[in-house]
């Protein structure tokens, strides 16, 4: 009599990291970023509740949780004026249109590197509400292509 115990391990087999990248488009439809962690659940920062993602390639040793693709910093900083002073940032824009999806803070900003200026690049800030996942994407995508076909069919 054979009794056939299922494996416990049989379904965690085909365990695919890439499974876990989340990607995240411009809303002209650009990829812009792939991140590890859905960017609604990163750290926010207070202030503007921009999620906090550390930038870099997923396969070095430093685990970041962003990797920027079409996106480009401005090489000047904007100085924004702050209740408490003032802060310096970079733009992180879409290269393909220009709309910003983010920022880096400039060196100055961050404890024990004063007198160093340029922007932090191994931290992103990414504003709430300037990207869609792929997913909202494809949603929208698919909602102009019905419009489209009824437009046809009344044509
Ligand atoms: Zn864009």
């Amino acid at each position: 009599m054979a009794s056939q115990e299922p494996n416990p391990n049989g379904s965690s087999t085909s365990t695919n990291p890439a499974a876990n990248i989340l990607t995240y488009h411009c809303l002209c439809a650009q990829l812009s970023l792939a991140t590890t962690t859905a960017l609604e659940d990163l750290p926010q920062r207070q202030m503007d509740a921009a999620a906090i993602a550390t930038v870099g390639d997923f396969a070095s040793p430093t685990r970041p949780t962003l990797t920027m693709q079409a996106l480009s910093a401005d090489v000047a900083a904007t100085v924004l004026k702050l209740d408490d002073g003032f802060e310096k940032r970079y733009v992180v824009r879409c290269s393909r249109c220009g709309l910003a999806a983010g920022y880096h803070l400039d060196k100055s900003q961050f404890g024990g590197t004063e007198g160093q200026s340029g922007p932090q690049a191994d931290v992103v800030y990414i504003l709430p509400g300037g990207l869609l996942t792929t997913e909202e994407m494809m949603a929208g995508r698919s909602m102009e292509a019905e419009i489209g076909k009824v437009g046809l069919m009344t044509a």
